[in-house]
């Protein structure tokens, strides 16, 4: 089967749909999501957005927060544009019906929290359900609109680019690289379905998944990263994966975050005999930023022994905190822990991806026709690490630029489609009694992961890493044609690919800097190293 589109975008989460929303009143979208549409880490985002709207606040001072965080990898001018689109963006989520939390002064508009690193109240949030509120209002409106239509549980595969086509003996000659869609599972009709459109997005979020402890949802498996890089586009950055110090540490809860918002609010850390220790690490003690936190309680379990660490929100009132932070102390009720009266059971766990497919200040990839917004994309903006809250911004000032430059686009400019796109076919004669094939390595990725390429590293540990996901590679390419194609298969795949391209990116940066941590390079080397860590296939033979 195959279906036509103008335009393709791969995920509803908060790029996706951004995106959709503002070019759907010229163009036909389809927004197809690998789960349920809600299904997405914005829907779990807690803490809220950054943005310079306080009294006291400045662009300058939101830039220089943002530089300071990144270490030295931001692009100036990409900071710039977001800082500077802001305040739009947050108007405009207003004006769609996000209800933000607004703050006890009436003549305020918004209750701004403060967040690590920032040095000035400047999150908008809504209580700390932020990420809820707007994609119930995203996807409301996505729903409503008449050119943009949803396909649920379809997870895209490969995408379409003219370097498969030639091999596969359908193109003879080859330009520069383009997309022309994707290949996409239907998982409840078990069909592939060939997505043809004259543009490709792909806002398909992080890669958390690819550690055993993270607090990305189950959707998190870098897809779009390794179909990119399949593809021949360029990856950047990888090595920064952002491991948020505190997710609730408990037998049943999977992937619970405990927001940054709570450190803002006076969290102090402490250990299993109730001494805080931040003040050994950093001078701004709990507020520190996410890595050095990390860092810390990385130290403090491995020196210690114990499973996890606490936050002490203790000194608060009860009813501010259940007001503050009802998702939280509600959450924290259901497993037998009461926040009012004792500190929460906390560990670390991986967060964000600050690395991704890079793209210019349009959100254009490095093949024609392919954009790249949200956590999926390096947009330089994070740098070496990203500032808490500046990733909703990010998604959705991206999200703006990439309408504005597909919007600007006369109706006429290239309206060349490839009409004859090959159908992929699902495997003949498939084996579907080989799923713990596919259950073993899911598994062996993450703890290898979380072991050999987590918060600290050393050369050693990467090297092991890296020949054990070869041979894992090596399994999965020589069995993924002979085994039933289900989303798990295909997420494996994406996982080992996104594994390797980590440990490939952090093999090569011989420094440690922001999020990247080697023992065995424990300096930062401005010399060598203040750039980008740039990642390619080699050109694939026709
Ligand atoms: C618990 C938590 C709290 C956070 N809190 C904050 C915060 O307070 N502030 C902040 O700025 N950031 C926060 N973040 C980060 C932020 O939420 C994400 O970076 C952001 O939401 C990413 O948006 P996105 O649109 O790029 O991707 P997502 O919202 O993750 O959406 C990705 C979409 O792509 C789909 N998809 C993926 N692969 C495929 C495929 N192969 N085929 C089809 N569909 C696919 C998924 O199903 C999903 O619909 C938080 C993240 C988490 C996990």
């Amino acid at each position: 089967m195959s279906l036509t589109f103008d335009i393709l975008v791969i995920g509803s989460g908060i790029a996706g749909l951004s995106f959709a929303l503002r070019v759907a009143d010229r163009y036909r979208v389809a927004v197809v999501t690998k789960k349920e549409k809600i299904e997405t880490s914005t829907n779990y985002a807690q803490g809220g957005i950054a943005s310079v709207l306080g009294p006291d606040d400045s662009f300058d001072l939101h830039i220089r927060d943002t530089l300071q965080a990144g270490d030295g990898l931001c692009h100036g001018d990409i900071v710039e544009m977001v800082v500077k689109n802001g305040p739009a963006r947050v108007q405009e989520l207003t004006e769609m019906g996000v209800g933000f939390s607004r703050g006890q002064d009436p003549s305020a508009p918004f209750d701004l929290s403060r967040e690590g690193g920032h040095s000035r109240n400047r999150i908008v949030h809504a209580h700390d359900m932020t990420g809820r509120e707007v994609e119930r209002v995203l996807v409301s409106m996505a729903e409503a609109h008449p050119n943009i239509e949803i396909f649920e549980n379809h997870i895209a595969i490969d995408l379409i680019v003219e370097c498969h086509l030639l091999k596969r003996g359908l193109l003879t000659t080859r330009k520069r690289e383009r997309c022309w869609g994707a290949y996409v599972l239907d998982t409840r009709g078990n069909r592939i379905i060939t997505f043809h459109a004259k543009n490709t997005l792909l806002c398909s979020g992080g890669a958390g998944k690819v550690y055993i402890y993270t607090s990305n949802p189950d959707v998190a498996t870098g897809d779009g990263v390794a179909m990119a890089y399949r593809a021949g586009a360029v990856i950047a950055n990888m090595e920064f994966v952002q491991f948020h110090p505190t997710c609730l540490y408990h037998p049943h809860a999977k992937n619970f975050l405990i927001s940054e918002a709570l450190r803002g609010d006076g969290g102090r850390l402490l250990d299993k005999r109730g001494r805080p220790f931040m003040e050994k690490y950093h001078p701004l003690k709990d507020l520190a930023f996410r890595d050095i936190v990390a860092r810390a309680i990385d130290t403090e379990m491995k020196q210690s022994g114990d499973d996890c660490v606490y936050l002490d929100m203790t000194h608060h009132a009860p009813d501010f905190l259940k007001r503050r932070f009802p998702n939280i102390h509600e959450k924290c009720l259901t497993l037998g822990i009461d926040m009012t009266r004792e500190p929460i059971p906390v560990v670390p766990a991986a967060h964000y991806m600050c690395g991704g497919i890079l793209t210019d200040r349009r959100g254009r990839a490095s093949i024609d026709h392919l954009y790249a917004l949200g956590e999926a994309a390096c947009t330089g903006l994070h740098g070496a690490n990203r500032l808490a809250s500046n990733s909703l911004l990010e998604a959705l000032v991206f999200a703006h630029s990439a309408a504005e430059d597909l919007l600007a686009q006369p109706a006429s400019a290239d309206d060349s489609c490839l009409r004859e796109v090959p159908r992929l076919e699902m495997p003949k004669n498939a084996d579907s009694s080989e799923m713990v094939l596919i259950t073993y390595n899911w598994d062996i990725i993450r703890r290898l992961m979380w072991n050999y390429v987590g918060i600290v590293r050393t050369d050693t540990r990467l090297q092991l890493a890296q020949n054990h996901l070869a041979q894992i590679q090596r399994e999965i390419d020589e069995h993924y044609p002979n085994i039933s194609l289900n989303s798990d298969l295909i997420e494996l795949r994406n996982l080992a690919t996104v594994a390797e391209i980590i440990v490939t990116c952090a093999r090569k940066r011989l420094e440690s800097r922001g999020l990247h941590y080697n023992v065995d390079h424990p300096q930062k080397d401005d010399a060598h190293w203040r750039q980008d860590t740039l990642l390619c296939l080699d050109e694939p033979a026709a």
